[in-house]
């Protein structure tokens, strides 16, 4: 007999805002002293009343629609009762009854062709803090400084059916929600992570198998390797009797490469949902809504299709400017101004992207402006400024986002002087001091005026037009 596997997701998505949830507390303590970015709201102190952060829920309802979802105009939270020492009230506040977005579609695309995936619902709560475990001492520590931070969980239907779905169903929520700039989405940075739901069915049937879960993974590669596992298990388990299946939370070892039984699965009866009394409903107002849907940028696809079939870019270039928002932007202020695509494409992807790449900063990160770097290639097609130059201060206004490109090159002597005298004089020193490459030249060797070439633009500091210079050298040469 043939079967499928049938996969839903439930993907946490740390936001990109600044303070927590509910608090003022930074939200990004990455690295910092356990139990610094803490106070008595987000360490559930009794008493302590917590105030919901707007961009928490400007960021829920842009999530809502890059995913296609419908946004609940009434949002509100509810208390999720568990018991564990990372979680100091002994509930999360979380969404149950009316979260920010339901009903939405994701479209992915697989070597199989394109498919909808839906989207249950996207809710917000607050992230758990961290126990840190000392096997020296044999104690275990816990550290606050993560708890109440913002997070949003988009859980899918069962509309996935492979690891290859499931990379690009994930591949394409980072990509949405990265244009929208409201979460990282890096597994490696554990700004997400994503819970597995999984069984296995006769193909064609319409019922659903028994259904285990595993939580918690943090990398595709392991997600892949332990769908492929769970699959096979459930089938082994379904022909050949090996173990009956339950439905439970299982605990993948990727080392092992084997998941292993950890509890029973919760209902959400075990989780006494019920609402928060101590967090307003938050109504989300039309000026509101129209606010965030006019926030919203154009989907990568769209970026693409208009960068090759209206500015002319090829393929290539159009795909690698769109893998980011921050490289659109910068890239489409950039033509704006100068009014050469293909010209601001190639600064994009060699300067820019090396010059990020120098900076060990992702695309994301890019904040240079773009108008200013229109400016900076206007003054190099202009033959204002000279390629090397205007390398030089690309990298100044990397380092400080004052630097207006025109006035920085004058003054540290950038512009392309139209001296020719200048340049006549210092063509027939320099030539004049290499007799041999003047032979060599002569007597065939094209190349050997290279050397003469370099030495002069080197004299010049780069500012004459390259052209010119050469022309003249060729002439002057040719003269002797
Ligand atoms: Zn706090
Ligand atoms: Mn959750």
């Amino acid at each position: 007999m043939r079967y499928e596997t049938v996969i839903g997701l439930e993907v946490h998505c740390e936001l990109a805002t600044d303070s927590k949830i509910f608090c003022s507390c930074s939200a990004h303590s990455y690295g910092a002293e356990p139990n610094t970015h803490v106070c008595p709201a987000c360490c559930g102190m009794p008493g302590m009343l917590p105030i919901v952060n707007k961009r928490v829920v400007d960021y829920g309802m842009k999530a809502g629609l890059m995913l296609n979802c419908h946004i609940n105009r009434v949002t509100t939270f509810d208390k999720k009762s568990y018991y564990y020492p990372d979680l100091p009230s002994a509930y999360q506040t979380t969404q149950w009854f009316a979260p920010v977005a339901v009903n939405g579609l994701v479209e992915i695309e697989t070597s199989e062709g394109k498919k909808g995936i839906r989207i249950k619902q996207i809710h917000m709560e607050e992230d758990a803090g961290k126990l840190v475990h000392d096997i020296r001492e044999d104690t275990t520590h816990v550290d606050f400084n993560r708890t109440s931070v913002p997070l949003i969980e988009i859980v899918s239907q069962p509309d996935l059916s492979s690891a290859e779905e499931v990379e690009a169903y994930l591949e394409r929520l980072k990509a949405l929600l990265r244009y929208a700039r409201v979460a990282e989405c890096e597994m490696a940075h554990g700004t997400m992570r994503c819970d597995v739901n999984l069984s296995v069915r006769p193909e064609g049937s319409d019922k659903l198998g028994v259904r285990t879960e595993m939580k918690n993974m943090n990398s595709i590669e392991a997600i892949k390797r332990a769908i492929e596992y769970e699959t096979a298990r459930h089938i082994d388990a379904i022909e050949n009797g090996t173990e009956v299946l339950v439905q439970e939370t299982r605990r993948w070892d990727d080392i092992k490469g084997k998941s292993y039984a950890m509890r029973s699965k919760e209902t959400a009866g075990d989780y006494r949902y019920f609402p928060d009394p101590n967090v307003m409903p938050v109504v989300i107002d039309d000026e509101w809504f129209d606010s965030i849907q006019a926030s919203l940028p154009e989907f990568p696809e769209v970026k693409r299709e208009k960068y090759t079939t209206e500015l002319g870019l090829s393929d290539y270039d159009a795909e690698q400017i769109a893998k980011s928002i921050a490289l659109c932007e910068c890239f489409e202020d950039a033509y704006s101004v100068c009014g050469n695509a293909k010209d601001a494409a190639n600064w994009m992807i060699s300067e820019v992207m090396s010059n990020l790449n120098a900076r060990q900063m992702t695309y994301d990160m890019l904040t240079l402006d773009g108008k200013a770097l229109g400016e900076l290639i206007s003054l190099v097609s202009g033959n204002k400024v000279g390629r090397a130059n205007a390398k030089k201060i690309l990298n100044a206004m990397f380092d400080d986002a004052a630097v207006v490109p025109s006035k920085y090159a004058e003054e540290n002597g950038f512009i392309i002087s139209n001296d020719t005298g200048l340049m006549d004089k210092v063509i027939k020193t320099m030539v004049e001091a290499d007799p041999k490459a003047v032979a060599d030249y002569k007597g065939g060797k094209e190349k050997a005026i290279m050397a003469i070439y370099g030495k002069c633009m080197k004299e010049l500091r780069g500012n004459c037009d390259p052209q010119m210079l050469r022309t003249k050298l060729i002439e002057y040469i040719n003269s002797l």
